[in-house]
């Protein structure tokens, strides 16, 4: 993902850095070119058109155009205005730093067992995550989890993520025939302070599409079991579906965060790049690959390098 992007942007940067002295009239060329390798990349219009004036009023400033390198000093503007647009923080200051970070990671704090809640499209890798996720807090955090599966309508789908649990080295929750999502979900809950477990992660049922009763149902499992953190898990190759996708579920569930999954995909990297901007949520973690090690906490610093190079 990123590359088509990384080397657009690479040409644009080559012909502002190649040379001394930079016009207004260079800068804004530089700006199309831009505009049109964002737009190219999938990214929201809204969001483009809001990157590229932010850019082009800084770059337009007496202090670079007069710079010894203003190329550079361009490139620098560019590469802060997506970090920014990604919610990563540009502040020196290790405390703001830290800040950014925070809202980034998992909160954890609260009277155990804490829940996790799955959100997502069917298909879009929210069993897989819940895996990735349980095996990250179990070694990484030394966490006792517990995994519940609310899909009552796929049997496959429990089945899934029962073999993940044994991957994972979780607690899988038993299925007792005929419960319903909420049933399972305030009983999981139960087992998992019965059990002595730290989170338990409920993984709501996908539908295909977003409906009002997959919403409803999501819905009363929030209520009932107040989950520490909401995460909306969304396949980043669906573009801007997937933008779509997380602002329905954003203004029917508290969203605490989203997981973009698929990076590895061929895709052109928009929903990345949008996802944050559009819906103002954390993007928390990356998703890297189908195995349970392919998961990367989201660090926007990192993925800007990755896409300016
Ligand atoms: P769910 O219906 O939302 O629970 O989706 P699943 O977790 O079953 O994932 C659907 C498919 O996507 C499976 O084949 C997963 O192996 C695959 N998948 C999930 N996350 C990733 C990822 O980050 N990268 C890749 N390449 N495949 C993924």
């Amino acid at each position: 993902m990123f590359e088509a992007l990384g080397d657009k942007l690479g040409n644009v940067f080559d012909g502002l850095t190649g040379r001394g002295a930079l016009s207004e009239s260079d800068v804004n060329k530089a700006m199309r070119e831009i505009r049109i390798a964002l737009l190219e990349a999938d990214v929201a219009l809204p969001v483009v058109k809001q990157f590229v004036e932010k850019v082009r009023k800084e770059a337009v400033g007496e202090k670079v155009i007069k710079s010894i390198k203003p190329g550079q000093m361009v490139v620098k503007i560019v590469n802060d205005a997506l970090i920014d647009m990604l919610g990563g923080t540009l502040s020196d200051d290790d405390a703001d730093k830290a800040e950014a970070a925070k809202a980034n990671a998992l909160n954890l704090a609260g009277r155990p067992p804490v829940a996790i809640l799955m959100a997502g499209l069917q298909g879009s890798g929210k069993t897989t995550t819940t895996g990735k996720l349980g095996l990250y807090l179990r070694t990484a955090l030394k966490k006792k989890v517990l995994f519940a599966s609310l899909d009552t309508n796929r049997p496959a789908a429990m089945d899934q993520l029962g073999m993940l649990a044994e991957q994972a080295g979780t607690g899988f929750l038993p299925i007792v025939k005929g419960e319903t999502a909420l049933q399972i979900a305030k009983r999981a809950m139960s087992e998992g302070a019965k059990g002595g477990y730290d989170v338990v992660f409920l993984d709501t049922a996908g539908r295909t599409t977003v409906n009002d009763e997959l919403m409803d149902e999501v819905e009363a499992i929030a209520k009932a079991t107040n989950p520490i953190e909401t995460l909306l898990v969304a396949d980043s190759l669906t573009g801007q579906d997937a933008v779509e996708t997380a602002n329905r579920f954003n203004a029917r569930l508290p969203l605490t965060g989203l997981v973009l999954t698929r990076i590895d995909g061929d895709g052109r990297g928009g929903a990345a790049l949008s996802m944050r901007a559009v819906t103002g949520l954390p993007i928390k973690f990356l998703g890297t690959g189908e195995k349970l090690d392919g998961l990367e906490a989201f660090d926007a610093e990192r993925l800007a390098g990755r896409i300016l190079g």
